[in-house]
């Protein structure tokens, strides 16, 4: 909210309230209000929404003390709000608006920073801020000219972000996805210009093309946005039937999005100029998409490096085996050397995520598989095998009773 929305809008209203209402009554007008107005009790209705917002904002500065302070005294200094203070001051300025005689800024100031110094933190900053959006020309910056020329230059487009859900083998490989997005863009049907097709925009009349209009007040000049052509200094006769005169619609656009190879779950990815298009021959936006990766099966992933569990037999892990193994794009060899212990994790390399540079491995953790039941031919085997491996050493027992039992 800017000091100028104190001075054009009218917060009492917005709540249907009057100006010496006490604070249970504004909070009484509000909820009332906000449950009538609620956007969900509301679907689609784009005047109740921005009644919504209007009467929150109102709220928001009528319920603080401090900020109902400002406000009045806004009014009190600069018009009644509403359209009063924009065409001028009437009647609400300090002794010598309209005389003719040389108005003196600093009198304004100290005049305002005397009234309310007691309701401001900063004595006069906040006026010099309220003054600041109000002036053109040199008493502040000129804000609205400023303003009014970058609204007319060439706008960049926006900057849009969705989101993409990958599996896990497309987030590993790379994948081409076609990604459907809403957003504002260049009306088709007038190319942006609003205009109905077969007609053009013209220079504004009004402004000839500023934007802006200036005005003389007493001993005043002040500019405001012009309200022929809204200050964009260019006039719609007969405006396009599609965007009603806008220039921009909202579009569902499906693009072929390349994400690359080896992207992690959570991870943004910025495609230059996929975003919105530009307007008055700007650049498009850019185009963020966050990418979730799903789970796989049986791989994991540990930055470039894809990881997998493979049971084996004690068989197996005691004299050696060569298995193959699963990868992400087929099947690859491995040897287990003799002698591999359970939760020993064996290197195949290259075969991991691949990505720029160095193309990660695949991590294969063997795991003796231990059976949970076996045969009564199997228990004598096993025994017997037991009988002729001996004892692994060293045990607990051993250890900890060891001086004195052997
Ligand atoms: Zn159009
Ligand atoms: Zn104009």
């Amino acid at each position: 909210m800017s000091t100028r929305d104190f001075i054009e809008k009218d917060y009492y209203a917005a709540l249907g309230v009057a100006q010496d209402a006490d604070a249970a009554a504004i909070k009484k007008a509000y909820r009332q209000l906000a449950r009538d107005l609620h956007p969900d009790k509301n679907p689609g209705n784009a005047d109740a929404e921005a009644r919504f917002k209007d009467v929150s904002e109102a709220y928001d500065v009528l319920s603080d003390p401090k900020r109902r302070a400002e406000y009045d005294e806004a009014r009190r200094l600069f018009g009644a709000g509403g359209a009063g203070a924009r065409a001028g001051f009437p009647g609400g300025f300090p002794n010598n608006a309209g005389t003719g005689q040389p108005f003196d800024l600093g009198d304004l100031f100290g005049a305002a920073g005397g009234a309310g110094a007691g309701t401001r933190a900063g004595g006069g900053g906040g006026l010099g801020d309220l003054l600041g959006g109000l002036f053109g020309g040199g008493a502040a910056p000129g804000s609205a000219r400023a303003r009014s020329q970058a609204a007319s230059g060439p706008a960049r487009g926006q900057d849009v972000e969705t989101e993409a859900t990958l599996s896990f083998e497309e987030a590993v490989l790379g994948v081409t996805v076609p990604l459907r997005m809403q957003s504002p863009g260049t009306c088709p049907t007038c190319a942006g210009s609003g205009a109905k097709p077969g007609t053009s925009p013209h220079t504004c009349p009004v402004c000839q093309g500023a934007g802006v209009t200036s005005r003389s007040q007493g001993a005043f000049a002040f500019s405001e946005p012009c309200r022929n052509c809204r200050g964009s200094g260019q006039v719609v006769d007969d405006p396009c039937p599609t965007c009603t005169g806008s220039g921009v619609t909202t579009q569902t656009r499906t693009i072929t999005v390349r994400i690359p190879a080896g992207v992690k779950d959570g991870q943004r990815i910025r495609l230059a100029g996929k975003g919105a298009p530009g307007r008055r021959g700007g650049p498009a936006g850019d185009l963020f998409v966050v990418v979730h990766v799903a789970e796989h099966e049986l791989f994991g992933r540990n930055g470039s490096d894809l990881t997998l569990s493979v049971p084996i037999t004690f068989g197996e892990a005691t004299l050696g085996t060569t298995l193959t193994v699963p990868t992400l794009d087929g099947n690859v060899s491995l040897r287990v050397p003799a002698g591999t212990a359970s939760g020993q994790t064996l290197r195949v390399r290259g075969r991991g995520v691949p990505g720029k540079g160095r193309t990660g491995d695949l991590l294969v953790t063997v795991e003796v598989a231990v059976p949970k039941r076996v045969s009564a031919v199997a228990e004598q085997a096993i025994k017997t095998l037991e009988a002729e491996l001996g004892d692994p050493r060293p045990r607990i027992t051993a250890a900890v009773s060891g001086g004195g039992a052997r």
